[in-house]
């Protein structure tokens, strides 16, 4: 059953979006749980990939250039993970500077629904909790238990900013072919994050899965998180079967406490296509 637990981590965040460990911390603490391969996948950026390169150098295991994209499909925030991307490919760069803008556009129209709540320079004080990560909902969350507006982050989320409420603004994300596109640009491999995440019905989710493959995506999460039974397992390794898609496997690690560390994850059935097979495959020039 072990077949395939070979030390990858495919799926991680650090403080260049909404982990709390810096990319140094994060490549460290990694290599002191045994994984030998990790991909930073930040939220809409590649800011920390230099950082977590050296890292990953000094603690003598393998780094993956990796981004997490968000996008809306037919109605719902659908997450594409980009892997072994060339980080300086002008299409990509372009299109994660429309990420940062349409993030920017978002923050701007949630502080001004919720300016009724009397927040003085409600999105500088959000900017200024995010200390120059991707700004987002925990952000302004934060900034109401920091005035007293509400007790606590749940709080927060239940009154003002979760699902239905005055600050869940619709998110200005491309589609899910726009994405597959600057990934396959920068000569990645893009894989659909933590496809048991997504409300969505069954067949809603395979519909998903067929428009990300005739996109020319190539890889879906088999394993995602270490929460996940054996049965969704494999599900989720039927579905890759059904939808020729490579299996990725990742922690979707963001800071301790919430989450098993990087690596503690289930591992990947032995039926599966390893996402890793696709750039380790290249025949050398
Ligand atoms: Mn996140
Ligand atoms: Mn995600
Ligand atoms: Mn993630």
């Amino acid at each position: 059953m072990n077949a395939y637990w070979s030390g990858f981590d495919l799926h991680s965040h650090s403080t260049c979006s909404d982990g709390r460990l810096s990319p140094t911390e994060l490549v460290q603490l990694a290599a002191s749980e045994g994984v030998h391969t990790l991909s930073l996948t930040d939220h809409d950026t590649v800011q920390g990939i230099p950082e977590a390169r050296q890292a990953a150098e000094a603690a003598g295991i393998g780094l993956i250039a990796g981004v997490e994209i968000s996008t809306t499909w037919s109605g719902c925030n659908v997450h594409i993970v980009g892997l072994n991307l060339d980080i300086d490919n002008p299409v990509l760069v372009e299109g994660l500077k429309e990420q940062q803008a349409a993030r920017q556009k978002r923050a701007e129209i949630i502080a001004e629904k919720l300016s009724s709540l009397g927040v003085e320079n409600f999105l500088q004080k959000a900017e200024s909790v995010a200390k120059g990560a991707e700004l987002g909902r925990p952000h302004f969350a934060q900034v109401l238990v920091d005035e007293g507006v509400v007790e606590n982050m749940p709080e927060a989320f239940k009154k003002y900013l979760g699902a239905g409420k005055k600050g869940d603004v619709k998110s200005l994300w491309p589609t899910v072919e726009k994405a597959v596109e600057w990934i396959k640009a920068a000569g990645g491999v893009a894989v659909v994050a933590h496809p048991l995440h997504y409300k969505m019905t069954n067949m809603k989710r395979r519909a998903l899965l067929k428009a990300f493959k005739d996109a020319g995506g190539e890889a879906m999460e088999v394993v995602s998180g270490s929460q996940q039974s054996r049965d969704q397992t494999n599900y989720m390794a039927q579905l890759a079967k059904e939808y020729d898609l490579a299996a990725s496997v990742g922690s979707d690690f963001h800071f301790p406490s919430q989450w098993q560390k990087p690596g503690k994850t289930n591992h990947l059935p032995e039926t599966v296509n390893p996402v890793w097979m696709l750039w380790q495959d290249e025949p050398a020039h």
